[in-house]
């Protein structure tokens, strides 16, 4: 398929497109460069630097590689700044969104498959977490995402569009060979703060909150592989052929981890200490999110390739090792 991926120099995105490209899609990214990297973009793809609002240079895309099917990451997705930020969250994941909605509809182009996130639950009512909970997100950037999967729904019903939203859980990890990985400014995500701390490039890291209602009194959390986490969009490409067809899956592991737990494991994979120390519960953080992955993986046939969660840090750990300025790194 011709393909189109916005926010393919992002994390995920730039996994997801070196996926594509293997299973033979032809892909091009739109990317605004406000938080991605063009080195993450393989050579010879083309790139179109312009944001997903800029209607038409997205138009132009859409036609120029004659695009069936849009793959859509670009969104802002610091749940803590969201809460600081409201206003330009809602500006960048809806009204940015919904531009690129209305280009794609412009252009004939009905087949989207986008970036949603377990955030759109709120504080769950059971875990591990279907896709029937209801749906009371407790920051904006998990209502953000809500308003855009309620657009799709719209979409899907009035207008035909065919739409596939992953709920993310965490990803975490990168590609096996290093060439890409998680390189965000500023980096608040706990598996590349912990490595960070390990090799001494960051002061000791801040746990947050110890007395959580969990075993250990740390948040637990699933952390899936950025690699297993991009496969699952491959694999609903084919569903998305019928119009007005709707799906909406849980992307995690269905394993959940605390924050104590990932210390160990990067202390095991690195074989050094992680410095750290306790600090108050950071806002907005529920205490245990973690998938039931059960509808994914009968409907796509979805299985993870990294089980374990040293599988997955050591991945990290490779790519913060080779490239310690990230994308920067000479
Ligand atoms: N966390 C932490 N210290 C940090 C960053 C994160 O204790 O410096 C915790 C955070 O409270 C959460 C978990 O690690 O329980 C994962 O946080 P992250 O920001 O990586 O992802 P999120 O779950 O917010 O998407």
């Amino acid at each position: 398929m011709n393909v189109l991926v916005v926010g393919g120099a992002g994390y995920i995105g730039s996994h997801c497109v070196r996926q594509a490209m293997s299973a033979g899609h032809v892909v091009a990214v739109l990317d605004n460069l406000s938080y991605g990297h063009q080195a993450s973009v393989p050579r010879g793809v083309p790139f179109i630097h312009a944001d997903m609002a800029d209607t038409s240079a997205v138009r132009q895309a859409l036609r120029d590689h004659q695009i069936e099917l849009v793959v859509d990451f670009a969104a802002l997705t610091n749940v803590g700044e969201s809460v600081q930020q409201p206003e330009r969250y809602h500006d960048n994941n809806v009204i940015r969104t919904q531009s690129l909605l209305a280009s794609m509809l412009a252009e004939g182009v009905k087949k989207i498959v986008f970036s949603s996130t377990c955030a759109t639950y709120g504080i769950p009512e059971k875990m591990p977490m279907t896709e029937d909970l209801s749906q009371h997100p407790i920051n904006p950037y998990g209502q953000n995402k809500l308003e855009v999967e309620r657009q799709l729904i719209a979409l899907a019903t009035t207008q035909g569009f065919s739409f596939a939203a992953f709920r993310y859980f965490n990803a975490a990890g990168a590609v096996a060979d290093a060439s890409i990985g998680e390189d965000h400014t500023p980096e608040t995500h706990l598996i590349p703060l912990a490595i960070a701390a390990a090799l001494g490039r960051r002061p000791p890291l801040k746990v947050f909150g110890s007395d959580y209602p969990t075993p250990d009194g740390t948040c637990l959390r699933d952390y899936v592989h950025v690699d297993d986490l991009s496969r699952a969009h491959l694999a609903v490409f084919d569903r998305l052929n019928v119009p007005g067809r709707q799906h909406f899956y849980n992307l995690g592991t269905g394993t959940p981890q605390s924050v104590k737990e990932v210390i160990a494991s990067v202390e095991r994979v690195s074989g050094k200490k992680v410095p750290h120390e306790f600090a108050p519960r950071r806002e907005g953080d529920p205490p245990a999110l973690y998938a039931n992955a059960d509808k994914v993986k009968n409907e796509l046939g979805w299985r993870v390739q990294y089980a374990s969660l040293d599988s997955i840090v050591e991945t990290a750990y490779r790519w913060h090792l080779a490239r310690p300025q990230g994308f920067a790194t000479a």
